[in-house]
């Protein structure tokens, strides 16, 4: 390690800042969070949101501060900050001039009482901040509620618990416990009843189901909820729809349930997916329920709460971005447009199966489902007079395999034939494939190259926004 991140409380403690312009407005906003008092000395003058001095201060002045920072751009300026530091025998960090101070600010997360800071001793700052900007997303905000719980119930845990062990054993199942969940949704004061409680008379820890949208694929666009009960699940059960590498996220020793059609082409049925649902919950276990997009769209989210609320099992949503959206941002293509599309439909292609074939309805796209003869007997109720209306856009999932109705349904109901379809297969995944076609030749282009992963039909004027784009080499400034 080329320097040694500390920390240093400061509460009660006085800071003094020297400097002018942006650097020092920054290092402003940085010490105003925390509970130091602050002096400030601008000697070129200028205006900030915090009463100054526009003078350089004395030696005098700085006695009994406990850090001095300097922010100038101007090196002289900035020595002469650092000269008056030392000559009050105070530590001082100089912005901008690693080499003039002693100390260094490292890149911070700040998450309330809990403060992470990443330190390149002052070699990279770049790469603090890409690395801060990791650890962001690792550490979610709502954990700043956490470390206020942690911090506040510290004293009854320290008087409940001599022993240092038991202590640290309390605290895991503390942090493990409803109240830590509801800490992290801001609840810190019920938060904190309840763990005070539990801490008096201890219950058998009971389970909880989360029923989490993946995104369309790329493991970048889950939430940063999403990534975080992905890593502290006991239990995932995904299908085939949540893409490759998100469950890399998940808690390594957690144990997964694969629900999804299998090689013979039979996805897991809806009951008994309610069913090992309800039994992991019961064993006290933080179940993970993850869904491909969004769990409320087209996902049969709706099903599950209500087994899950029948059966007396505790069960939050985490939303996801849905394929539509995931679609239009990677193929570049708005869902609405000033000019082209005022309006916009989400709509299944999906004709509801008789019941004792539901099973199939799980993400049913793809060149193999085995249902494709039904479809006859259950055409799509649809209000297709709505649906055909120039300038709206039709974001169909599960279309693949009735393209033939959905194109005849929409030009009988006065939709153009011309009007243009962007068929996104496997969207902002790394095999994503778009073609442009027109509606009326779109059944006709599906049985000639039909999709091999997910596919969503973006039916309408937006379309003909559709460029390929090429991919580009090396780096651009
Ligand atoms: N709950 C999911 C939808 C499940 S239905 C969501 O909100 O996205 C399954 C359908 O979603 C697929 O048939 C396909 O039409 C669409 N879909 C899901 N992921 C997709 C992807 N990565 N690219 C294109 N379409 C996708």
């Amino acid at each position: 390690m080329l320097a040694l991140p500390l920390s240093w409380p400061l509460e009660g403690r006085r800071v003094v800042l020297i400097g002018a312009g942006d650097w020092l407005a920054r290092k402003l906003t940085l010490l105003r969070r925390t509970p130091a008092s602050l002096s400030v000395y601008t000697p070129d003058g200028g205006t900030f949101d915090i009463e100054t001095e526009a003078r350089w201060p004395e030696v005098e002045d700085l006695h009994g501060a406990t850090l001095v920072i300097v922010a100038f751009d101007d090196r002289s300026k900035a020595e002469r900050g650092a000269a008056l530091a030392r000559a009050a025998h105070l530590p001082v960090n100089v912005v901008d001039f690693p080499d003039l101070g002693d100390f260094h600010i490292p890149a911070i997360i700040d998450r309330g009482s809990l403060s992470i800071g990443v330190a390149t001793g002052g070699t990279a700052p770049v790469l603090a901040r890409e690395t801060r900007r990791k650890i962001e997303a690792a550490v979610p905000p709502s954990e700043a509620f956490l470390a206020d719980f942690a911090t506040r119930l510290s004293p009854s845990l320290r008087e409940a618990f001599a022993n240092v062990d038991d202590r640290r054993r309390v605290w895991e199942a503390v942090l493990d416990s409803p109240a830590a969940r509801l800490a992290r949704e801001g609840k810190v004061e019920a938060a904190l009843e309840l763990a005070r409680k539990d801490i008096q008379n201890p219950q058998p820890r009971t389970g909880v189901v989360h029923l989490v949208g993946a995104g369309p694929g790329d493991p970048e666009l889950l939430t940063l909820k999403a990534l975080r009960l992905l890593s502290e699940a006991d239990v995932i059960v995904y299908d085939r729809l949540v893409g490759d590498g998100i469950m890399d996220m998940a808690r390594r020793d957690c144990e997964r349930f694969y629900v999804g059609k299998a090689r013979s082409n039979h996805s897991v049925p809806q009951d008994q997916i309610h069913a090992l649902l309800v039994e992991q919950a019961r064993l006290g276990k933080r179940v993970v329920r993850l869904k491909g997009g969004d769990p409320f769209v087209f996902g049969r989210g709706g099903e599950e709460v209500e087994a899950l609320k029948a059966a007396g099992i505790e069960v939050h949503i985490t939303p996801g971005i849905t394929a539509a959206l995931g679609c239009a941002a990677s193929s570049g293509v708005p869902l609405t447009h000033r000019d082209h599309a005022q309006s916009v439909s989400f709509i299944t292609g999906h004709a509801q199966a008789p019941a004792e074939k539901c099973e199939a309805v799980f993400g049913s796209e793809g060149a193999t489902t085995k249902n494709d003869g039904e479809f006859d007997h259950n055409p799509l109720q649809l209000d297709w007079d709505r649906l055909a209306a120039k300038n709206h856009t039709l974001a169909v999932y599960m279309g693949v395999h009735t393209a033939q109705t959905i194109s005849d349904k929409l030009t009988a109901h006065g939709r153009d034939p011309q009007t243009p379809v962007l068929v996104i297969e496997n969207g902002t995944r790394p095999n994503e494939k778009c073609r442009l076609t027109r509606l009326s030749l779109l059944p006709d282009a599906l049985r000639a190259d039909p999709p091999q992963g997910p596919a969503l039909l973006m039916i309408g004027e937006v379309a003909s926004l559709y460029t390929p784009t090429a991919p580009e080499l090396g780096i651009s400034l």
